[in-house]
């Protein structure tokens, strides 16, 4: 394969952490190629309002992504949409091969694929589903204008989407299997002073119950009485957390047993040339600017692992090895 057939580096995910990445290997003058199978903006797209990405008091989750894949455009990142179905390490180089049947090689690979939120599992969950069910308040907050809904979940997802269902709807049940939420205090002291959010503590919901024409009931037992009781809804918004986006990940590079990737502080794998970002990676938060940052360091840190190679390559060729 001639030298010029193979990229620097190829980005799989195009959220904060693979733009980021993409922005950081053109600067470094890598040939570089994003790929995406959706709309660029991973997760941040979905999400309502952002408040903690430094520069902006308040921006939404589709203007913050929007800046970042216009940022990676103007260093003309190469991008492709299309779906990665396989991951293949190698020795000369990394291969990637897309749907279309397309394989496409680099020196080096940033895995930023992301994250998916998890289901509840329950009865009714999956037969509900876009019939009352919903993982993402902003894209379908709007269908329960004036309706009520109940948000699971306590982490800072669900209160937020809480809050903003709370400016659509007519009443928000919060529901949360602990006593305690492990959302930030700041979303929780505004969760507290909405009057149209009634929080119920130390309850799972065990049943999504519907009728002909959707989502009507969400059964509900109490974790410390085990009383059971039944909740008129016509929503059920889910938000317990999300797994990494591992099913590509090749068995070669060491991942958590919960699927996220290990690296090493240069966001680097087990197999050289691999590294991985954002919420692919195992880190200590899932944050925005956290996504970003590993983005970063693994763009950094591929264009010196790019660099050493071929000087090595060039070295060899040299040398007639
Ligand atoms: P998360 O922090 O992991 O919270 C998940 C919540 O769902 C927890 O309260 C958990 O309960 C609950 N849960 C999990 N499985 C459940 C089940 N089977 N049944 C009932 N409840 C269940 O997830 P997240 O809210 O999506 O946030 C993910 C990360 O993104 C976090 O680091 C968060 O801080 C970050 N984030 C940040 C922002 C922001 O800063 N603007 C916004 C959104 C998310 P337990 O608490 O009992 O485990």
């Amino acid at each position: 394969m001639a030298p010029d057939e193979v990229y620097d580096v190829i980005i799989i995910g195009g959220g904060p952490a693979g733009l980021t990445a993409g922005i950081y290997a053109k600067r470094a003058a890598l040939r570089s190629v994003l790929i995406e199978k959706g709309v660029p903006g991973g997760q941040v797209a979905t999400t309502k309002g952002v408040e903690n990405y430094p520069g902006f008091i308040e921006i939404s989750g589709l203007d913050l992504s929007d800046k970042f894949f216009q940022h990676a455009k103007w260093y003309d990142l190469e991008t492709i949409q299309q779906e990665v179905v396989a991951i293949e390490p190698g020795i000369d180089f990394h291969s990637v091969r897309l749907a279309n049947g397309e394989i496409l090689n680099a020196h080096s690979l940033i895995l930023a694929a992301g994250g998916t939120a998890r289901r509840l599992n329950v009865a009714g969950e999956t037969e509900n589903f876009g019939k009352g069910v919903s993982y993402c308040a902003t894209c379908d907050g709007f269908f329960f204008r004036d309706k009520i809904v109940c948000v699971v979940g306590g982490g800072d997802t669900a209160l937020e989407d809480a809050l903003y269902l709370a400016k659509i709807t007519r009443r928000v049940y919060l529901i949360h299997r602990r006593d305690e939420f492990r959302a930030s205090r700041i979303v929780q002291q505004r969760i507290r002073s909405e009057p149209r959010i009634e929080i119920i503590l130390n309850t799972v919901v065990t049943k999504i119950e519907d009728n002909e024409r959707g989502v009507r009931a969400v059964a509900l037992r109490n974790t410390r009485t085990n009383e059971e009781r039944e909740l008129e809804v016509e929503g059920v918004f889910i938000f317990v957390g999300f797994s990494p986006n591992s099913a590509l990940v090749p068995m070669e590079v060491k991942t958590t047993a919960s699927g996220y990737v290990l690296t090493d502080e240069k966001c680097e794998t087990n197999v050289a040339g691999i590294f991985a970002a954002g919420d692919l990676r195992q880190n200590y938060a899932k944050q925005i600017v956290i996504a970003a940052a590993e983005g970063c360091i693994a763009a950094l840190a591929a264009a010196r692992y790019v660099e050493a190679r071929k000087s090595g390559l060039r070295h060899a060729a040299v040398q007639g090895l």
